[in-house]
């Protein structure tokens, strides 16, 4: 039988280690992962390239619908193919609206259906009020409840206070689904603030001090204190610091069913370059000082860390051009530069393929993704990893073309991505023709259901 596409040649990450070899490739599918399978009908040569499983991000902001000037899943989507993506987990905010029922959910999947070039899953979003709502999103396929535990900075998802995170949580655990949160303190990064815009103080530093550490630790170690009594798996996003990778490790000893997320950024830049960067690197929590990015890094290497996500979230020019730098929008987007820049730090292969598609797959339920295997979707990046570039204006797929990581040279340059047998990116082109599908989370270890709707 002669497949659709053989990859030919390339070091394959495969769950059971890095071989030489050929992926054989029918439909979607991948058929045979072995040195020396027969002819296809195409062949891809793949010789001296790595050939990771599709980069899976868990957290970005595509901001669609209602706020597709931002970002939008046409330009995201073809961003992160060209980073080595072929499927991402969309944040319940900041679009228009914020998917925190059964009808906004239809209003995302239906923009994102029509505009995204990969496959995509959403997440549901976990406010004041709407924890009746959560079941419906469930069955409509959402991979979890996203909650703030502090000011989200958009009036329209409010954080989630202590009995709302718990009725929550409880509600999730029922539903079988994880809650994932924004972990900063409201009551310490909210009287911080007051204090410094009491003083006149609208600057980088001032910022930064508005948002300590000890915040997302209490508030790590809060919500693992409320999952534990919940029975629910809890997903703590953009881990900023080693102090809070130590808060949920601290949580899982107790008995918290906890998974850990953390960004390039946090291990990639510091509070240094905040300064020197400015607006463009601001988010939160914020980039830290060298020692807690050291000690973050050494956690990641540890394998403490189980995915990485971008955080991407952009926004107009614009509301990057404040005075007070309070005021300016928070959001680091860099969906295109994940794999790079994890690359470029000497992150061992596997345990990259581990951190940027494996074990997201796995512990949210995502089946036939992840791993580079027969009977798996064939998505697939494949990457040169002794090249490198510079990151140029040009270079970037996204909507407005800014980035913290504009001028770095990173090494590890993506090829080609494949998204279920597709080639949707290839050598500094897009080359999809067909669109994105909304992908859903086996709810339970037993369930049967196709992750496809
Ligand atoms: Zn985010």
């Amino acid at each position: 039988m002669i497949s659709d596409l053989v990859i030919r040649g390339g070091s394959i990450v495969t769950p059971g280690g890095v071989i030489d070899g050929d992926i054989a490739i029918e439909d979607e599918y991948i058929v045979a992962v072995t040195s020396g399978v027969s002819a296809g009908k195409r062949e891809i040569d793949a010789s001296g390239l790595t050939i990771l499983p599709g980069l899976i991000d868990i957290h970005l902001h595509f901001n669609e619908p209602g706020r597709a000037d931002w970002e939008g899943a046409a330009t995201g989507s073809r961003a992160l193919a060209a980073g080595g993506g072929t499927l991402f987990f969309d944040m319940p905010l900041n679009s228009s609206p914020c998917t925190t029922n059964a009808r906004h959910f239809d209003q995302k999947r239906t923009a994102l259906e029509s505009a995204s070039i990969t496959d995509f899953a959403l997440w549901g979003g976990l406010i004041p009020g709407n924890v009746t709502e959560l079941a419906e999103l469930a069955d409509r396929g959402v991979v979890g409840f996203k909650a703030f535990l502090c000011d989200s900075g958009l009036p329209e998802f409010p954080r989630a206070d202590d009995l709302t995170l718990y009725e929550g949580m409880r509600e999730a655990a029922r539903l079988g689904l994880p809650v994932a949160v924004h972990a900063e303190s409201e009551e310490i990064t909210k009287r911080l603030s007051k204090r410094f815009a009491e003083a006149g103080r609208h600057d980088i530093a001032a910022f930064l001090e508005s948002r300590p550490v000890i915040a997302e630790v209490e508030a790590i170690t809060r919500a693992g204190l409320l999952a534990r009594e919940t029975g629910c798996r809890l997903h703590i996003v953009h881990i900023s610091s080693g102090k809070g990778v130590a808060a949920a490790l601290d949580a899982r000893s107790l008995g918290t069913d906890i998974s850990l997320e953390t960004c390039p950024h946090y291990l990639l830049f510091t509070e240094d370059d905040l300064l020197r960067i400015g607006a463009l690197a601001k988010c939160a929590p914020p980039l830290r000082d060298p020692s807690e990015r050291d000690a973050l890094w050494a956690s990641v290497l540890r394998g403490e860390v189980d995915a990485i996500g971008s955080d991407h979230s952009p926004c107009p020019p614009e509301m990057k051009r404040r005075e007070n730098f309070f005021e300016i929008w928070g959001g680091i987007a860099g969906v295109q530069w994940t794999l790079p820049a994890l690359i470029d730090k000497g992150l061992d292969i596997p345990q990259l393929a581990a951190l940027t598609s494996a074990n997201a797959a796995r512990r949210f339920g995502i089946e036939r993704r992840g791993a580079i295997e027969p009977g798996a979707y064939a998505d697939l990046a494949l990457v040169d990893l002794k090249a490198s570039q510079v990151v140029r204006e040009e270079s970037l797929f996204q909507r407005h073309r800014t980035t913290p990581y504009l001028g770095m040279k990173l090494r590890g340059v993506v090829g080609k991505t494949i998204r279920r047998g597709e080639v949707i990116y290839s050598d500094g082109t897009i080359t999809a023709v067909t669109s994105g599908k909304l992908v859903k989370p086996a709810r339970n270890r037993n369930a049967t259901s196709g992750t496809h709707a």
